[in-house]
């Protein structure tokens, strides 16, 4: 539960806005979350309970 609340409860680190939420496949727990702005990725993928996050700190 305790990864769930972090899934629901992101924001970007560089606006600060609320991350969006996709589904990448319905077959899949797979979630990816973005910045509105495109600053920020995260995807977690509940097989292997890992978060991968991409910061775009070259956007201008
Ligand atoms: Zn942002």
């Amino acid at each position: 539960m305790t990864l769930l609340r972090k899934l629901l409860h992101d924001y970007c680190p560089s606006c600060k806005q609320p991350l969006i939420t996709k589904k990448s496949n319905v077959f899949s727990a797979e979630v990816i979350k973005t910045c509105p702005k495109g600053h920020y990725k995260k995807e977690f993928h509940p097989a292997i309970e890992t978060y991968i996050e991409t910061t775009k700190s070259e956007i201008s």
